[in-house]
């Protein structure tokens, strides 16, 4: 049977891409169908991140105008990732699986016939990742691919330049439910879900109108929350300083006190930087040991599914021979 696959995009002020991006994807979706790909349920889930501008209108016209079209429209404004949850997560129940995509296609949708394919084979989890990033300019590059790396460094899995164009099938999207954070980092939850994965390699256009929605700011508080969200080794790293600067006090002690007694000191110094020294190293290693706790306390609020099961090998009491 052909599955039903949900296309989740998230839409904040995007009148100026969304006429031609219908356009473009009903034509690929008939494509798709026509080819056995989609069942006959799929559709487009737009969902409107309380966009100020007539993005809503468009949508209400294109799910009268056009079977494939639907549409869910949040309340206000809150962010791409949480738009992104909503859609996936209305999808659901709906779907066999869901592909999320941005509004202007930057990602490739000639790709969409391989993350079917894939899902077909039996992945669970099919990430978009992008070939070059020569479309980007070298600022946005280097930023957003020195910022892999320092996510690996700080062991969090995350897949090097995949954004958030991705398959998942229904099973993984109830695995996504079971993670109820706040602070959502989606490319860092999946790789988590486990579940058989795959990758397809695309090249990402520019956008055809419009302008981005991830100013520098909102990029950087983004990708700030992909770090604290998913690691606590800052936390750990105060520890590590603390006992560094405790060491090195002990050191400054020797020297203040060689000082002293060959009487190169001022009198009142040396009480005054072993004391400095000291405590300095005393209450960095006391912060390093309360981050410690903060970093369980975080890991504990955050109650993340300890483990899922893919299969059970059960022996049911009918097969047991006497
Ligand atoms: N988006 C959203 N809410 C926001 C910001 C962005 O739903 O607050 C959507 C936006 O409409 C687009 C996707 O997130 O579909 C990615 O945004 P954009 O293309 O501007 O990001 P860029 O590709 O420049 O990183
Ligand atoms: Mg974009």
């Amino acid at each position: 049977m052909e599955p039903t696959i949900y296309f989740v995009i998230p839409c904040y002020n995007e009148e100026a891409v969304l006429p031609e991006t219908t356009r473009r994807l009903t034509e690929k979706l008939e494509a798709m169908r026509q080819a056995g790909l989609l069942g006959p349920d799929s559709r487009i889930l737009y969902v409107n991140d309380g966009s100020k501008d007539k993005t809503w209108e468009l949508i209400s016209r294109y799910h009268q105008e056009n079977p494939w079209v639907e549409g869910v429209k949040l309340a206000h404004n809150r962010g791409h990732q949480n738009a992104l949850l909503c859609g996936l997560m209305t999808a659901k129940d709906r779907c066999d699986a869901a592909i999320s995509m941005d509004a202007d296609l930057q990602d490739d949708i000639d790709a969409l016939d391989q993350f079917v394919q894939k899902f077909r084979e039996g992945c669970d989890v099919v990430y978009g990742v992008r070939n070059k990033r020569d479309t980007d300019t070298w600022f946005k590059r280097t930023t957003a691919e020195g910022f892999y790396k320092v996510m690996k460094l700080l062991g969090v899995d995350v897949v090097f330049n995949h954004a958030d164009y991705r398959l998942m099938s229904q099973r993984a999207l109830e695995g996504l439910s079971e993670y109820k954070e706040v602070n959502l980092f989606l490319r860092g939850i999946v790789p988590l879900i486990g579940y058989r994965s795959d990758y397809v390699y695309y090249d990402r256009h520019e956008r055809f109108a419009g302008e981005s929605k991830y100013p520098l700011k909102k990029m950087l508080s983004f990708a700030l929350d992909g770090i604290t969200s998913f690691s606590v080794k800052p936390l750990k790293l105060i520890s590590s300083l603390g006992i560094l600067i405790s060491v090195l006090s002990v050191f400054g002690l020797l020297y203040a006190l060689i000082s002293y007694f060959a009487g190169w000191a001022v009198s009142g110094w040396t009480a005054i930087v072993c004391s400095i020294w000291l405590l300095g190293g005393l209450q960095m290693l006391c912060l390093g040991v309360v981050g410690g706790y903060i970093g369980k306390i975080y890991s504990e609020v955050k109650a993340r599914p300890r483990y899922r099961v893919e299969t059970y090998l059960e022996k049911k009491p009918q097969d047991t021979q006497e």
